[in-house]
C-alpha cells in the first residue's frame, strides 16, 4: 500500500549530490572574505570594483571544480529508477547555467525542470524550491529534496519539505538535525525504494 502522502517530484542538489566535486569551500570562504554570509548573498551585496573581482574568484573555483566533476556513484541509475516510478525531477543548484549544461551534457543527464543560480532564486533560501512546486503545481507534502549539505536543509526546512534526504559520509554532523542521512547512493536507494515502490 502506498504512502497517503505519496512523493510526486524529487528536488536533486546538484554538486556534491549528482557529482563529486573538489569543492574547498572553507578556503573559498577565506579567499573571498565573505564574513560568515552565504557566497552568493555575500557577492551580491557587494560594490564594484570588488563585486567584479569576488564573483570571478568564485567563478574560476566552480569552473576548476566542474572540469573536474565526476559521477556519483550509482546516480545515473537512481534517476532511472526515480523517473520509472513516474515521479518528477527537478535539479536545484547554485551553481551557474554554464556549469549545469556541461555536466548535463557530459554526463546524459536530464530532468524535468533545472534551476541556476541565473533564477535570482538560491539556497539556502526557499525560494528555488517554492518555485520548483509552481512550476509543477504540487504541494510541499509532495516533495522531498535530495543534497548533501546544511544549505539544502535549510532551504527545504523553510519551504516546509518534510523529507529531507542527505548524501553524506559525515552522518553524525547531520545527527541532530531530522533528517535522513546516508553514506552514499546506494543506501539512499534502498530507502527511497521503500518510500515509493
Ligand atoms: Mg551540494
Amino acid at each position: 500500500m502506498r504512502e497517503e502522502s505519496r512523493i510526486e517530484c524529487i528536488i536533486f542538489d546538484m554538486d556534491g549530490t549528482v557529482v563529486d566535486v573538489p569543492y574547498d569551500w572553507p578556503q573559498i570562504k577565506r579567499e573571498l572574505d565573505t564574513q560568515e554570509k552565504p557566497i552568493l548573498n555575500y557577492l551580491e551585496e557587494l560594490n564594484e570594483p570588488e563585486r567584479s573581482k569576488k564573483w570571478n574568484i568564485l567563478k574560476k573555483h566552480e569552473k576548476y571544480a566542474t572540469q573536474k566533476a565526476v559521477l556519483k556513484n550509482g546516480i545515473v541509475n537512481f534517476i532511472q529508477f526515480i523517473k520509472k516510478n513516474e515521479i518528477l525531477t527537478a535539479l536545484v543548484t547554485n551553481n551557474s547555467k554554464e556549469n549545469v549544461a556541461y555536466l548535463l551534457k557530459k554526463f546524459n543527464l536530464e530532468f524535468d525542470l533545472v534551476m541556476t543560480r541565473e533564477s535570482g532564486l538560491w539556497k539556502p533560501s526557499a525560494d528555488p524550491f517554492l518555485k520548483v512546486f509552481d512550476h509543477f503545481s504540487l504541494s510541499h507534502k509532495k516533495c522531498c529534496v535530495i543534497g548533501d549539505s546544511q544549505f539544502d536543509i535549510t532551504a527545504a526546512r523553510k519551504a516546509g519539505i518534510e523529507k529531507i534526504f542527505i548524501i553524506n559520509k559525515d552522518i553524525k554532523a547531520f545527527k541532530e538535525k531530522g533528517v535522513e542521512v546516508y553514506p552514499s547512493v546506494k543506501e539512499l536507494r534502498s530507502r527511497m525504494t521503500q518510500m515509493i515502490s
